[in-house]
């Protein structure tokens, strides 16, 4: 199996089939593993293939947690590599300029990609296929409003420029949720947001909706918030009950009167007493993905298939009953940004979901892993990507926190 990860680089081979099963063929069973990177991602693969694969030990190259244990597993510095040749290593870093600095690292020390060294999306998606005939995914979204307390100038939802200012209607949140786990088995990560969710007025009634239908078959339920909203007894009692992962993002350098460090503690403490578990995204700069309605003028010397490839944005997005491959695009087509009919790049760029769900499940798999894992996409990047920035390592445009924009 070839799939480059440098920039500009494209999988080469046509049949879904025959790669996975040349990637199994050097990946399966068998193996002893090793999996690069402490990171949430990792956790989700560790706890969902435990039973079925040997994860020996853990790569970090952060020192400080060198012989700590992380999901039972003990943490090595990337030295530890060369007395053991024969381990597979998992890549599972999502994010390209940290998978590209990674891979080169491996490369040097004389390990190759496809024989070495592998990815963790690869490993979820093709192992669960294997062994229980399930469509797995990592990530996917699902925004509710595109309402926001705040007014970042930005936002990579694009608040400053949204026209349709709305809550998107229960029936639609929950028909689009439906088409979806028709469509998939399990996701590891499903992530409730915004604008603000906490000014959705259905919130509760649709947290209710996924909990009682779908939450055996979601790993982190999470609700992703700015925080400035206190969270109310009864959305309180839902997310105990079933078990949310609160995203907390701290604005108090934008100096937004709704978002000071008093706000943040009385959050975060009120999560604390509930047993919640929550991150807190301190975040010292943001990267701009620039004004959607200038054309990317800041990456203007970079070809759209090496800005796509440089990014490849792990952030899958549900809006009505369609499934676009990056949440930046969802964005801007939920509140108006993107003026233009998407309809020419469903089937190609954006999945019905709806279709999908009809497909044999064979099929299904296969198609899914060429656009879920694969991100085979026709012209090699999607549409957007000639207004957006991206998250790639091109991108050096850092700003500061939360900046507000006047409304
Ligand atoms: S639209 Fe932007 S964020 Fe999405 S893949 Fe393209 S460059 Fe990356």
């Amino acid at each position: 199996m070839k799939r480059d990860v440098t920039v500009g680089g494209n999988t080469v081979l046509n049949d879904a089939m025959n790669r996975i099963n040349d990637w199994y063929n050097t990946f399966g069973p068998n193996q002893r593993f090793a999996v690069w990177g402490c990171s949430d991602f990792a956790e989700q693969l560790v706890c969902n293939l435990k039973e079925d694969l040997h994860f020996a030990y853990m790569i970090d190259r952060d020192e400080k947690k060198e012989g700590t244990d992380f999901c039972g597993l003990k943490v090595h510095k990337p030295d530890y590599l060369n007395q053991d040749r024969d381990v597979k290593i998992i890549i599972s870093n999502t994010y390209m300029g940290t998978r590209v600095k990674i891979a080169n690292q491996l490369q040097s020390m004389g390990f190759e990609e496809n024989k070495d060294y592998t990815y963790a999306e690869l490993v979820l998606s093709i192992y669960n296929w294997k062994m229980h005939e399930k469509i797995v995914s990592q990530y996917v979204e699902i925004s509710t409003t595109t309402l926001c307390t705040l007014n970042c100038k930005n936002c990579t939802a694009y608040m400053p420029y949204v026209t349709k200012k709305y809550h998107v209607p229960l029936q639609e949140l929950q028909q689009g949720t439906d088409f979806y786990f028709e469509s998939i088995d399990y996701v590891g990560r499903f992530r409730i947001l915004g604008g603000e969710p906490m000014l959705y007025p259905d919130l509760n009634a649709y947290l209710e909706y996924v909990g009682s239908r779908y939450r055996s078959r979601i790993g982190e339920l999470c609700i992703v918030t700015n925080g400035t909203i206190p969270i109310k007894p009864e959305l309180l009692n839902l997310a105990v009950k079933y078990d949310v992962t609160f995203f907390v993002s701290n604005y108090s350098k934008s100096g937004h009167p709704l978002a000071t460090e008093k706000h943040y503690e009385d959050f975060i403490k009120v999560l604390k007493e509930n047993h919640l578990r929550y991150y807190f995204s301190d975040s010292q700069k943001w990267l701009s993905l620039g004004n959607p309605k200038e054309f990317s003028r800041d990456l203007k010397d970079v070809t759209l298939p090496e800005k796509f490839n440089d990014c490849r944005h792990y952030c899958r997005s549900i809006v009505g009953n369609r499934l676009f491959l990056c949440a930046t695009w969802a964005f801007a087509v939920l509140g108006g940004v993107y003026t233009q009919s998407v309809e020419p790049f469903i089937g190609k760029e954006i999945l019905d979901l709806k279709e999908f769900s009809q497909v044999n499940k064979e099929e299904r798999f296969h198609k899914w892993f060429e656009y879920d894992i694969e991100m085979k996409l026709p012209n090699g990047y999607l549409d957007f990507c000639k207004y957006c920035n991206g998250f790639g390592s091109k991108n050096t445009c850092f700003v500061p926190v939360g900046e507000q924009k006047e409304r």
